[in-house]
């Protein structure tokens, strides 16, 4: 198989047959025309159900993680949303107890009325997994590196947990990407993307995207839900995205080596308590990460010595970092989550999580001294 960088290339390259164009164009149409004879030229019909250019990305995204078959949604959340539609009242998942907030969200405020169960465990804990399993568990739900504490899921002994109950494993790898690391590698049966962070890179679209490891009935039921209820992106968002997609090779390296360096730094620093960040010798999964990712990654939290108070004056001196929420694009963010998360947030008072984008290391670092110099 050619490197990341090249499939990613190739992946999302098309000529364009008529007009020779490198760059494919972008299929703004709804609806397709029929001949004399009322036949298709292709299989396009109308764009909710299918379109060209949501179609090339869907298989881009496919070919990225190794799946056989992708599909886009208008956002991430769209995209869990349409899976956990997929279920039947009475049906039960787990959950991590660390995913995206959104994620339980979702099954709480949405799903919980229409007659899902749930149970949320530490991933960590295999005892505690496999006692979380019942008899109607569908869905067994992970999410790594994990958010905000950088976490890392055993994937291989998950899914084995969740196939021998009869259930699905479904990855959330959107701080991963599939650049570090290919969750059907360890046997994962759904990959799913919010595509709004590193597949797109660039902080200006939303999107979302399930990927299969098998065109199964899931896959099938889920492409049928993705055409009837419609949460679709634009074919200009899934241009964007495809676009985002090449580059994603060469960002995230320069992302990671960058976010290397900050969390060595910080590490190292008086006013600074923890670090949390793949990439440092003494994180305790140290073992797993060899095993299931090609490279830490370019998020990392940090926790300062001191509280919400330290944390907030801290960001408040940064010039570099936009204080703002989200990942994966090209500029540094930072962000207090435990405001963000509200007053039943478990995440520490002291906690911030950054996103390391592409400005030059000795900068961002340069930034992050003068601040943490600044807390009194
Ligand atoms: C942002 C995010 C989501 C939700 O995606 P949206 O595109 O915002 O709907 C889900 N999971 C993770 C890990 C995320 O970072």
């Amino acid at each position: 198989m050619a490197h990341f960088d090249t499939l990613a290339l190739r992946a999302t390259h098309q000529i364009d047959p008529i007009t020779g164009a490198v760059v494919p164009p972008i299929h703004l149409s709804t609806t397709f025309a029929r001949n004399e004879t009322n036949e298709l030229p292709a299989d396009y019909v109308y764009t909710r159900p299918n379109n060209p250019t949501r179609e090339a990305l869907e298989k881009a995204l496919a070919t990225l993680e190794g799946g056989a078959v992708g599909m886009a949604f208008g956002s991430g959340q769209a995209a869990t949303m349409t899976l956990f539609q997929a279920l039947r009242p009475g049906d039960h998942v787990v959950l991590a107890s660390d995913a995206y907030y959104g994620t339980p969200a979702l099954l709480e405020q949405v799903f919980h009325p229409w007659g899902l169960t749930y149970t949320r465990v530490n991933m960590s804990d295999i005892d505690a997994v496999q006692q979380s399993i019942h008899e109607n568990t569908r869905v067994v739900w992970c999410e790594t590196p994990s958010n905000p504490m950088l976490a890392i899921t055993d994937l291989l002994t998950i899914s084995s947990i969740a196939h021998d109950a009869g259930a699905i494993c479904v990855c959330d790898n959107t701080w991963a990407t599939p650049a570090l690391q290919r969750p059907f590698d360890f046997n994962c049966d759904v990959v799913m993307h919010s595509t709004t962070k590193y597949l797109s890179g660039h902080s200006d679209v939303l999107g979302g995207a399930l990927i299969f490891r098998q065109n199964d009935e899931l896959a099938k039921r889920i492409r049928t839900l993705q055409s009837l209820s419609g949460a679709v992106p634009s074919p200009f968002d899934c241009w964007l995205i495809s676009r985002g997609i090449k580059t994603l090779g060469v960002r995230l390296r320069a992302q990671t080596a960058t976010a290397q360096t900050v969390a060595e730094f910080l590490d190292g620093h008086y006013a600074i308590d923890t670090v949390h960040y793949p990439g440092l010798a003494n994180h305790p999964d140290r073992a797993l990460i060899h095993q299931q990712m090609n490279a830490p990654g370019a998020m990392l939290s940090v926790q300062v010595k001191g509280g919400a108070e330290e944390a907030l004056q801290f960001i408040g001196k940064l010039k570099l970092f936009t204080r703002a929420t989200s990942l994966g694009g090209v500029e540094s963010l930072i962000e207090h989550r435990a405001s963000v998360e509200g007053p039943n947030t478990t995440t520490p008072q002291n906690l911030l999580r950054l996103s390391i984008g592409l400005e030059h290391p000795e900068d961002l670092i340069n930034d992050l001294a003068q601040a943490l110099d600044a807390i009194r």
